[in-house]
């Protein structure tokens, strides 16, 4: 038994070998293809392998596609900005958002990315405007309320315009510890401002049995009138 796990373990550090064998000759290959691959490994969810597989196939079966990406890509890193009043991704200096006369300029929603601020306009339920906060506060990876630029969205809270702050950071620690910041922060500046969180409560077409028991805590907690 203990000389098969031995077996076991000496194949295993064999293929591993092997493993790194392959991978060396490839990045032996080109160094612009080494390239290639580390900048694709930076992606998020791509890991080294990923990338290789990636790499090779724009390469081999998607010539026009690579070109087509890397002048979107190009285009997008010069022309894509921050916009100067809620942070989101724009090509103008104001979003137009931000700039639109129809939305409710009383109602400021607190998000943490644009990809969040995309969710909520989809949903067709939002007419005000927003504040994109580019991060959450996790104090463990050294983000702290100068990192979101807090004072922005206290100034921009406070500007006597907004009625009410809604708060929509994600539902995890880090974006639960944002909004009672920010909450506490806002109550002290402005006790008049409404402060708002999203409801949470149980998905739209799931059933209740199969629902975890957090979220039908949460959602008996928020429980409202029918
Ligand atoms: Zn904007």
């Amino acid at each position: 038994m203990r000389a098969c796990i031995r077996a076991t373990g000496s194949c295993l550090a064999r293929k591993s070998q092997a493993r790194s064998a392959v991978i060396l000759i490839f990045m032996r290959l080109s160094p612009t293809l080494d390239k290639l691959v580390d900048a694709l490994k930076r992606l998020p969810g791509i890991g080294p392998r990923s990338a290789q597989r990636i790499a090779f196939h724009l390469l081999q079966h998607e010539r026009d596609t690579a070109v087509k990406l890397g002048e979107a890509l190009l285009a997008a890193a010069a022309e894509i900005r921050h916009c100067a009043r809620c942070n989101t991704l724009t090509e103008l200096d104001i979003c137009e958002t931000c700039a639109s006369p129809r939305r409710d300029a009383g109602l400021l929603c607190v998000v943490e990315s644009p990809a969040d601020q995309l969710v909520i306009e989809q949903s067709l339920a939002y007419q005000g405007m927003y504040f994109v906060l580019l991060g959450r506060i996790s104090p463990l990876d050294g983000i702290g309320p100068r990192e979101i630029q807090l004072e922005r969205l206290l100034a921009r809270a406070t500007d006597g315009l907004v009625r009410e702050l809604i708060v929509a950071t994600s539902f995890t620690p880090e974006g639960d510890a944002t909004a009672h910041y920010i909450g506490e922060l806002l109550r002290a500046r402005d006790p008049q401002l409404k402060i708002t969180r999203l409801a949470r409560g149980v998905p739209a077409g799931a059933e209740l049995e199969y629902t975890d028991v957090n979220t039908i805590a949460q959602a008996m907690l928020d429980r409202r009138a029918a």
